[in-house]
């Protein structure tokens, strides 16, 4: 038996690799037990934002914790979750006028969808379908693997997982995927739901944001809600606060997980349109929106939440996250030049290339290979596959996103 009965998520204990102790971390490092200094190349996977250990952040979450832990939040409320609604709503798009709060990425996403089919069933037009993206990733929960993309990590659960229509991913204008949304949009589908720009744990796939414009286009003419999983892509990652900014776009329902607390504590938001809320509005309790986690809108959640926000409004994020993305592009560039380097591409603050490697796909030989590769050279990143991406916190150093690149430049000479 291993000396620690953890189970560790998207793990395979069996191959006996070692798993590092982190004792603390601070702005784009973590610091091991044994007093390892390790570059968080990939933001502890996609969710800090600003820097680890932000101190207002930090000094939010300490003040919170001296008034208030827990609070049921059906029928009762409390400051930070007010504080959190306010700011979204002065942050995001104006239609998006309702907020809803659960815990997980994977959550406002079953609550999305919950809300698209409760939408049609409460206006008397019960529609059922979800239109889905090819390489979509949504999250680990059933009704999120369902609209997800079909592969070896769910293959032992596919008879638990409901029926979607998939379109090809768009390449180029994205004539052949916009067709096909056009055709099945006449089928009356509840929902579209998509990764705005970019499929993350599909493989850093980068669509162009006319054809995400165009999907907006063709659902609204065909009364087909649009659902925008911002989990990843949203605060800052593309170059802007949302993803679906750069396209012009409003989605109907807006899930927002991962930076929403800058990274510190797992909280989610769905927010919705006012039609969408109207539906489920109504003296029948029948009609109410059944969802809740005990957890909703935890307190110190939403004052890191809150303390996101307030980041947001009051300092140049944009400018920073502009920075980034600039010494990202050159560092890239630099990169493209190896000879087993495919296919470089960047949104924003995120890049990635494919390493030519024999076999291919997420079992490849290789992402284990330059895995263990990395975290010798004392780097967190984590290859999908034989793609390797890098989505560091906003505060990195240039001298902590170089050795970055050095590290993948010494992982392809050495795999
Ligand atoms: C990470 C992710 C999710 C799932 O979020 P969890 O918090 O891990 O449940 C959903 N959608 C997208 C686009 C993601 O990147």
């Amino acid at each position: 038996m291993s000396a620690s009965p953890v189970w560790h998520p998207f793990t395979q204990h069996g191959l006996g690799e070692p798993i590092p102790r982190i004792a603390r971390a601070e702005g784009a490092a973590l610091f091991t037990a044994d007093g390892r200094r390790i570059v968080d190349a990939i933001s502890s996977w996609w969710v800090t934002t600003h820097g680890h250990c932000h101190p207002a952040i930090m000094a939010a979450i300490a003040e919170q914790a001296g008034k208030l832990d827990q609070i049921i939040f059906a029928g009762w409320t409390h400051e930070p979750a007010e504080a959190v609604a306010q700011g979204l709503l002065q942050l995001m798009p104006n239609e998006l006028t309702r907020v809803f709060f659960s815990d997980s990425g994977s959550t406002s996403v079953e609550v999305a969808l919950k809300m698209a089919l409760g939408y049609w069933a409460n206006t008397g037009r019960p529609r059922h379908k979800i239109l889905v993206l090819e390489h979509a990733y949504h999250g680990d929960t059933v009704g999120a693997m369902s609209v997800g993309a079909r592969g070896v990590f769910n293959a032992a659960y596919a008879p638990l997982l409901f029926d979607v229509e998939t379109l090809p991913f768009p390449h180029g204008d994205g004539s052949t995927t916009l067709e096909q949304l056009t055709a099945l949009c006449r089928e009356e589908p509840a929902a579209l739901i998509v990764e705005p720009l970019i499929c993350g744990a599909g493989g850093m796939k980068i669509y162009d944001a006319d054809v995400l414009a165009e999907m907006r286009r063709i659902c609204t003419a065909h009364d087909v809600l649009l659902i925008a999983d911002e989990v990843m892509t949203g605060w800052g990652r593309t170059g802007t606060l949302l993803a679906c900014e750069q396209a012009g776009i409003v989605p109907d329902i807006l899930c927002l997980s991962k930076g929403l607390t800058g990274g510190a504590m797992p909280l989610a938001v769905t927010m919705a349109t006012e039609p969408i809320f109207a539906a489920h509005l109504s003296q029948d309790r029948a009609r109410m929106f059944f969802h809740s986690s005990s957890y909703t809108a935890n307190p110190l959640a939403c004052a890191a939440a809150a303390a996101n926000i307030a980041i947001w409004q009051n300092e140049p994020v944009l400018e920073r996250i502009g920075g980034l993305a600039e010494r990202q592009a050159t560092q890239l560039e630099k990169l493209a030049r190896n000879p087993r380097v495919a296919n470089p591409r960047r949104a924003g603050t995120i890049t990635a290339v494919e390493i030519e490697d024999a076999q291919d796909g997420y079992l490849s030989r290789l992402g284990p290979a330059l895995l263990s590769r990395f975290r010798q050279a004392d780097l967190l990143l984590r290859p999908l596959g034989n793609a390797v991406y890098v989505m560091p916190p906003y505060c990195i150093s240039d001298e902590d996103l170089a050795s970055i690149y050095d590290g993948i430049e010494d992982g392809i000479a050495n795999c």
